[in-house]
């Protein structure tokens, strides 16, 4: 039987040179407070501009439990975590990002509750949104509510990335292979027993945010194309609905005409009507265009990413030494 547990940290970054450093200083000391436990940093680089694969390349020599992984190019959050999840070697997995944004601190209650043996997953959510723009959390407040209205897998407001696995879970998300990714659908769709805790919003300790509004609100699209088919059936509906009106308007005319005789009066809401319809129509075929953008994607099998270079397979010195 193995002695010890071996945790992973999963770490995705983009223009984090500042705080790829701090964040190590600050995940040791806690990871530190966890008796018996291995553990291993995998810091991602998603393609940053700036010094980022630097100051990660040096924990990486001062410390043998720094992997990093650099990715060829900017593929986003989402393939950065994939990369990370499918680097990590051990038998519980975290995900954090790099701002701090994630307590560290939560980590070993995390690790205790796992170990106690029911929960398969420990996440975390948000309970408030301080330091938010209010603007940006009304939208996020009712895309929550209509995600959940739209989709079987319930997503949980307010959700984080960061959340502790167990191997086994981890593995059922790297078999989900899709290429739209929206991980946290992933998480709840894949099933097991997870635990929530909650905490106040935490602001990051460095740099910036790289969520502008426009990429949220675009992302949010993607997540609703990803785990709901309701659009699609949008288009159906508002045609039955169209169809019913306009039956309902002839039959109307052909009165109107039998009764009171012909009139070419009414021009001006036949013009309505004919934008009304041409517009819902064309909103339509938008819906269906996203969706068959998304198969066309997913049909060409791309990879998620591609690594240029990456330290996870190296041996730790101790384990060099023994072998
Ligand atoms: N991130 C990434 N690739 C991207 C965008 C972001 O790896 O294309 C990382 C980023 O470095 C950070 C985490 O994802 O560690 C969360 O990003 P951010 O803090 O900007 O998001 P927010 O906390 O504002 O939602
Ligand atoms: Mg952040």
């Amino acid at each position: 039987m193995k002695q010890q547990d071996s945790i992973s940290i999963v770490v995705p970054c983009y223009n984090e040179e500042e705080a790829i450093p701090i964040f190590y200083g600050e995940i040791v000391k806690k990871l530190n407070t966890i008796p018996n436990i291995d553990y291993e940093i995998i810091y991602i680089n998603d393609g940053s501009r700036d010094k980022s694969a630097k100051e990660m390349k040096q924990l990486a020599i001062q410390d043998d439990r720094v992997k990093y992984i650099l990715l060829s190019r900017n593929f986003g959050k989402e393939a950065a975590m994939y990369a990370g999840l499918k680097e990590s070697k051990g038998d519980y997995i975290a995900i954090m990002d790099v701002d701090l944004q994630d307590p560290p601190v939560l980590l070993k209650e995390m690790y205790e509750t796992l170990k106690s043996g029911y929960y398969d997953s420990v996440a975390t959510r948000r309970v408030t949104r301080k330091g938010e723009p209010p603007i940006r959390s009304l939208f996020a407040r009712l895309y929550y509510k209509l995600i959940n209205k739209l989709s079987k897998t319930q997503i949980v407001d307010g959700a984080r990335d960061f959340r502790l696995m167990k191997r086994q879970m981890v593995d059922a998300v790297l078999s989900i292979t899709e290429y739209n990714r929206f991980t946290k659908g992933i998480f709840s769709w894949v099933g097991f027993e997870t635990k929530w805790l909650e905490y106040e919003n935490i602001e990051r300790v460095a740099g910036e945010t790289k969520w502008s509004f426009w990429k949220l609100f675009l992302y949010s699209i993607e997540s609703i194309v990803a785990f709901s088919t309701a659009p699609l059936a949008l288009a159906s509906v508002l045609g039955i609905i169209l169809f019913g009106i306009a039956i309902v308007f002839i039959v109307l005319i052909i009165v109107r005409t039998l009764y009171f005789g012909d009139s070419t009066s009414g021009w001006p809401s036949l013009v309505c009507v004919i934008l009304l319809t041409s517009g819902i129509q064309l909103l339509c075929i938008g819906v269906i265009g996203e969706y068959l953008a998304k198969t066309y994607l997913e049909a060409k099998h791309r990879p998620l990413y591609i690594i240029k270079e990456k330290n996870t397979d190296q041996k730790k010195n101790s384990e060099a030494e023994n072998s």
